[in-house]
């Protein structure tokens, strides 16, 4: 459970500047996709897309602070270089920015969600300190790249995981990067302090359920390769959950009586998992009905 923690921490924030400097030993899974597009999924936090080719490397997601020298090497046995030419970040997580100033540092040109670069800016962590995290380059809505035979549209999802998310759809080769606005077979965690709302993370999945088609490969911020179906479930589920609180709110119940009613006992074995468990989803979702910007009370562990 050690990695999970270690995502947790980075995901609410909460690193410490040991965290931040210690380099830890990834392992790394990789899976070949369609159009020569690689998915890495590690033992630590989000999941990467790798596009090698003759026009150079385009990363999508870059890992934990400290962990660039592994991740160079992991994309390395896929391409002639493990310095991409792009990095894209999906959102501004530590555990999706992470080896952004390692990568800057020999070149690569980190690409991103204007409100990336304002929330890197602004953070106080000690792994954002480094300048080059930040992106050079920034979109409002969406941008496009054209490498190694494929179109790659970037389109930002508003108000979803945090206010700066955007899903990467590789067009040829069908394979949609959903960054966080997907945790695949497990509660999803909704960053409510970073401008994430359950209404934009609902129309985000839903936009792209209309998107994907049935053969469309589905890259997952966290968890296994997914599919539509998976979107699917995901939808029903939150949605689902979302009624189950509200019906309690409705009632006039306090977070902590919802809490000991615990209304989402019938998704935990399903659902539940290390960093957003049963609780924590209960009281993400009770915040965000009463539009709080508290995504759970402090201290709220997953024991
Ligand atoms: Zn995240």
């Amino acid at each position: 459970m050690r990695h999970l923690t270690l995502t947790a921490a980075l995901c609410a924030l909460t690193a410490t500047p040991a965290l931040a400097q210690d380099a830890r030993e990834l392992s790394f899974e990789s899976t070949e996709l369609r159009g020569g597009v690689v998915m890495l999924v590690t033992n630590a936090a989000g999941n990467l897309a790798v596009l090698p080719g003759e026009d150079g490397v385009l990363l999508v997601d870059d890992q934990l602070p400290g962990t660039g020298p592994q991740v160079e090497a992991a994309i390395a046995m896929h391409a002639e270089d493990g310095v991409p030419r792009f990095i894209l970040n999906t959102h501004w997580h530590g555990d999706h920015t992470g080896s952004n100033a390692h990568f800057a540092a020999q070149g690569t040109t980190v690409v991103a969600h204007d409100n990336i670069r304002v929330r890197l800016a602004d953070a106080e962590d000690a792994w954002a300190q480094d300048g080059q995290i930040l992106p050079l380059l920034t979109f409002g809505h969406d941008i496009t790249f054209h490498m190694n035979g494929q179109t790659i549209e970037v389109m930002h999802v508003p108000h979803a995981h945090t206010d700066g998310d955007a899903f990467v759809y590789f067009r040829e080769a069908d394979v949609l990067h959903m960054g966080d606005v997907m945790f695949n077979q497990r509660f999803p965690y909704i960053d409510l302090g970073s401008g994430g709302s359950v209404d934009g993370y609902l129309a985000a999945m839903s936009m792209a359920l209309e998107m994907a088609g049935d053969e469309t490969q589905i890259i997952p911020g966290h968890g296994p390769l997914a599919t539509r179906a998976d979107i699917e479930n995901s939808i029903v589920m939150l949605t689902a959950a979302r009624e189950l609180v509200r019906a309690e709110v409705e009632a006039g119940l306090t977070l902590d009586e919802i809490l000991a009613a615990d209304p989402l006992a019938g998704l935990t074995e399903e659902w539940s998992w290390g960093f957003i468990c049963t609780p924590r989803m209960t009281a993400l979702l009770y915040n965000d009905l009463n539009g709080s910007t508290e995504t759970w009370p402090d201290g709220m562990t997953c024991g």
